[in-house]
């Protein structure tokens, strides 16, 4: 099964991933990325590496 997983010493907050994957990421109060998907469906894990790509912080990876 699939996850995503973030890597919160590199994360800003830039939002990007919850706007591309918001069924997989959400920003958490303080504005950081936080997963709301503990496995990943074959289209969250699309989504979810769209998301990792376009992160600028490169703090998202998608692990098997
Ligand atoms: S796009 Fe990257 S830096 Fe921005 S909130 Fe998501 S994980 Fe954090």
């Amino acid at each position: 099964m699939s996850k995503a997983v973030i890597d919160t010493s590199k994360c800003v907050g830039h939002g990007q991933c919850a706007m591309m994957a918001p069924d997989v990421f959400d920003l958490d109060a303080g504005g950081y990325a936080q997963t709301i998907a503990p496995e990943l469906t074959g289209d969250q894990r699309r989504d979810a590496e769209t998301a990792a790509m376009a992160c600028p912080e490169q703090a998202i990876r998608v692990e098997d």
